[in-house]
């Protein structure tokens, strides 16, 4: 059995692992945001009044590191304004009207040669092209992961884990479209100019195992990983399929591995075979406040009211509302943020769950060595939340503050009901909002100098 040293088993809540994907009709407007992804926002490229096709360029990346962005309807451009992110940052969006009429734009294409004539550059450019970025959670632009693997990387991991409670996006990917991700895995082979390719997927989805086992050519090897959480984080898939450890700093390239979600490929497969670019993706909406919980492929841009209603309403009063897995989702206090390339599902959930669940008000550290024995980091979480909450933040970096992955495994075993992982988030935003600063006073003191030079 694959699997890795500590981590937990948490409670599934894995209630839509049966719910099939629905497409949902698009709304009547969507909100784009033009940043969804790790890397410099994008540049507008139409204007108000403008009409847009479905799968027309709206957001222009440019030349650093970026995620162009496309229309999820066909319609007209409404507005242009700033909002506030699901991430709480201020972001550009282009609001459109949808027409209804889905009209696709005349720049989609597919690949016009064979897989196998495409270079691996064709292949980076396709998915460039198509606004990729990782649609697990972390929205890094593929294109640009891909293209730093290319020549580096000797094993490919599909990473079809999906570990959080409740999200069953992938799972259902899995089921329903199983030749997507297969092959979609073979243009990635293809880039790489590898044979191989290793897909993780946690032994609570035989279903999904039993299916793509049967899709996959020699060379794709599907790997059943023993359920447990975080086996989705990047670091526990390589331990667990290839026993490699990532040393801190260091990227999955750096050891030989290259590592893509389960929903990416699908939509590398869309990129390459249909030539669509990245304007759907599937959304897990559940919680018991949800009247219908359910998977639906949701146009990106979409508000979480107009996605929550499509699911049957609100049916309690919520509590919480979290874009993302319970486990390291984030909270979010507005109903007409969107659905962006990264968000795997909504979930809203009342009083008495959260209550059920994570309720136990914080205490203090009774010295259990619980969170340690559970870290799959191999950190000490009692001691980082202990210099957290005394504002040591400097202390907390020789205790490796910075390798932790922010899972929460810590939090979730803890008796005293200690919030360790979100004092340890506060301590690395301060960490490194402390190295950001000191980068920038040394640039300024360097310019004080070279404008002294220049003056002798
Ligand atoms: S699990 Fe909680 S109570 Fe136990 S050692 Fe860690 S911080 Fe302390
Ligand atoms: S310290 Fe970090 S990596 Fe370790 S269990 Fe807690 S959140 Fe996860």
């Amino acid at each position: 059995m694959y699997t890795f040293k500590g981590g937990t088993h948490v409670t599934e809540h894995k209630n839509t692992s049966n719910a099939k994907i629905e497409r949902m009709p698009a709304p009547a407007t969507v909100a784009i945001p033009m940043a969804q992804h790790i890397g410099a926002p994008c540049r507008p490229v139409v204007k108000v009044g403008d009409h847009v096709d479905y799968g027309q360029l709206i957001g222009e990346a440019g030349a650093g590191l970026g995620c162009p962005v496309h229309a999820s309807v066909s319609g007209t451009v409404k507005k242009i304004e700033t909002r506030i992110s699901a991430q709480g940052v201020p972001v550009e969006v282009i609001v459109l009207e949808n027409d209804g009429l889905y009209t696709l734009s005349d720049t989609v294409h597919p690949f016009p040669k064979p897989l196998d004539e495409a270079t691996p550059d064709e292949i980076v450019e396709v998915i460039r092209n198509a606004g990729i970025a990782g649609m697990g959670g972390a929205a890094f632009p593929t294109y640009a992961k891909l293209k730093s693997a290319i020549g580096k990387a000797t094993t490919l991991i599909i990473n079809c884990a999906e570990c959080e409670p409740f999200i069953t996006a992938n799972h259902r990917m899995m089921v329903e479209h199983p030749e997507r991700i297969i092959d979609g895995v073979k243009v990635l082979m293809r880039a790489l100019s590898l044979d191989t390719a290793l897909i993780g997927v946690e032994d609570n989805k035989p279903d999904a195992i039993a299916i793509l086992r049967e899709n996959a050519p020699t060379g794709i090897k599907i790997c059943a990983l023993k359920t447990k959480y975080p086996q989705g984080d990047e670091r526990q898939l390589m331990y667990a399929l290839v026993g490699k450890e990532l040393p801190a700093g260091k990227l999955p390239a750096d050891i030989g591995c290259v590592i893509f979600n389960t929903e990416t490929v699908a939509a590398i497969w869309h990129a390459f075979y249909n030539g669509t670019p990245l304007c759907k993706r599937v959304v897990t909406v559940d919680g018991d406040c949800i009247g219908r919980p359910t998977n639906v492929k949701a146009p990106l841009g979409i508000s979480y009211r107009d996605l929550i209603a499509y699911c049957g309403g609100l049916v309690k009063k919520p509590e919480r509302l979290i874009n993302g897995g319970p486990m390291m989702g984030n909270a979010q206090w507005d109903l007409d943020a969107v659905i962006t390339k990264g968000s795997s599902s909504i979930l809203v959930l009342s009083h008495e769950f959260c209550e059920k669940g994570h309720s136990k008000q914080p205490s203090a550290c009774i010295r259990c060595g619980r969170c340690v024995k559970n870290c799959p980091m191999h950190l000490m979480p009692n001691m980082l939340v202990n210099l957290a909450m005394r504002r040591r933040f400097k202390d907390s970096e020789s205790y490796n503050v910075m390798s932790c992955v922010e899972c929460g495994t810590c939090s979730y075993n803890c008796p005293g009901g200690m919030p360790i992982v979100q004092h340890i988030r506060v301590a690395k935003a301060s960490i490194r909002a402390a190295q950001a600063a000191a980068k920038m006073q040394e640039t300024a003191q360097q310019k004080e100098k070279s404008k002294e030079v220049a003056k002798q």
